[in-house]
């Protein structure tokens, strides 16, 4: 297994988290025997500090000369006055646009441990394991027209997709249902949107082609009540940028913290991972950030681009033992200070029980 992965760290805590879930593609690397070769570049603020672009030609070439781009976060207070066009955060949205990846796939799974951190109650999200593939490069983030006229006082954005659009969005979430619990929830403004009304159109065609699959279609607003009531209800959540985005992040509030979502981006020339969380340039640079939502994205590397089911498993196995043992970092420890340990410690611990687990392993295969 050969595999080129550009790490672009990015900014404020992007760097912390990425060096962990480095160190266990790394590991994994070394204990299969397989050739993954790292290429580093910057992207976002720490770019423009060096290249004056937040997505340098260098780093694009060398993303689209990989199989695979493991990114931090981009973003940083110091470049706010710049037009939103030449900060940090362009430099990620024009890296998407280029790989061509259209399904953003965002697990967020109730792991048990972590099932009282929860600001809802743990009988509520315990067993929750919700998939959401959201569309990525259409919708209001890509629609033309858009602008702000401040002399007229008004601004607008298009929210415009086309069926194709839909389709091949579609397919994947129904593809992915079918490995999963075979449901699908297809999330839109229908009743007051006629590009919502293309979508659940397409979308309800699209599942007549999977009859093992169940699709249900869903208002946005009503989904967003029904995440937090009965998370455990939905399998696979199907939906466009925009919605995807917020909705999404609501999601973080079933496994307890930000720090703790990953996510790929796939159907382009080269699939993108990067966790859900931003900079955080609130603790940047303090060693305590979560590095789980990074080391899990490292497993939807091995996953999706690597095709190394069985490592993937063995990296979540670890962060699941890694939490059942009791350790937190500050974003899950809720003042309890006892097993909280910094950036550094969360991964190796990872580390130390990936290394366990595929201990263990070799040692049965060798019987
Ligand atoms: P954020 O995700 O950076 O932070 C939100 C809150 O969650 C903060 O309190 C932060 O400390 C906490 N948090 C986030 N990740 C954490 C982790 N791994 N461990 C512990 N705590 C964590 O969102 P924000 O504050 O709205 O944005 C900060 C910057 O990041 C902005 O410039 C924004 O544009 C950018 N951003 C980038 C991405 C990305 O790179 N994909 C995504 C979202 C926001």
């Amino acid at each position: 297994m050969k595999l080129k992965i550009l790490v672009a760290a990015g900014d404020g805590i992007g760097p912390e988290v990425t060096a962990e879930a480095v160190r266990i593609l790394e590991s994994v690397a070394e204990f299969g025997g397989y050739d993954f070769e790292f290429r580093h570049a910057p992207i976002g603020g720490t770019a423009i500090k060096v290249h004056g672009s937040p997505l340098p030609e260098s780093t694009l070439d060398a993303a689209l000369e990989s199989d695979a781009v493991l990114l931090g976060a981009v973003g940083s207070n110091e470049f706010n006055a710049l037009p939103p066009n030449r900060r940090p955060e362009a430099g990620l949205l024009q890296l998407r646009q280029a790989l061509g990846g259209f399904a953003n796939l965002r697990p967020s799974f109730a792991w048990p441990a972590l099932c009282s951190n929860s600001p809802l109650r743990a009988e509520v999200v315990n067993g929750a394991d919700i998939l959401f593939v959201r569309e990525l490069l259409g919708g209001l983030y890509f629609g033309e027209p858009r602008s702000w006229d401040r002399e007229a006082g008004s601004a607008w954005n298009t929210m415009r997709y086309t069926r194709d659009e839909v389709i091949r969005v579609a397919r994947v979430a129904f593809e992915l249902a079918r490995a999963r619990r075979n449901k699908v929830t297809s999330v839109d403004k229908a009743n007051v949107l006629e590009v919502s009304q293309l979508w659940r159109a397409t979308v309800s065609e699209i599942a007549t082609q999977y009859p093992d699959v169940t699709l249900e279609h869903q208002y946005v607003d009503a989904c967003a009540m029904h995440l937090m009531n009965t998370p455990r209800n939905f399998d696979v959540v199907l939906t466009e940028n925009l919605f995807g985005d917020i909705l999404s992040d609501e999601a973080a509030v079933i496994t307890g913290s930000l720090g703790m979502l990953p996510s790929a981006t796939i159907g382009g020339q080269v699939n993108l991972y990067e966790p859900v969380h931003g900079s955080a340039p609130d603790i940047a640079g303090k060693g305590i950030a979560n590095p789980l939502g990074a080391i899990l994205t490292a497993a939807m590397v091995l996953r999706h681009s690597a095709k190394l089911e069985q490592d993937a498993q063995a990296v979540e196995t670890s962060v699941r033992k890694v939490l059942e043992q009791g350790y937190r970092t500050a974003d899950l420890a809720r003042g309890e200070t006892r097993m909280t340990v910094s950036t550094q410690e969360m991964g190796r611990l990872v580390y130390q029980s990936l290394n366990e687990i595929i201990d263990r392993r070799q040692a049965m295969h060798a019987v």
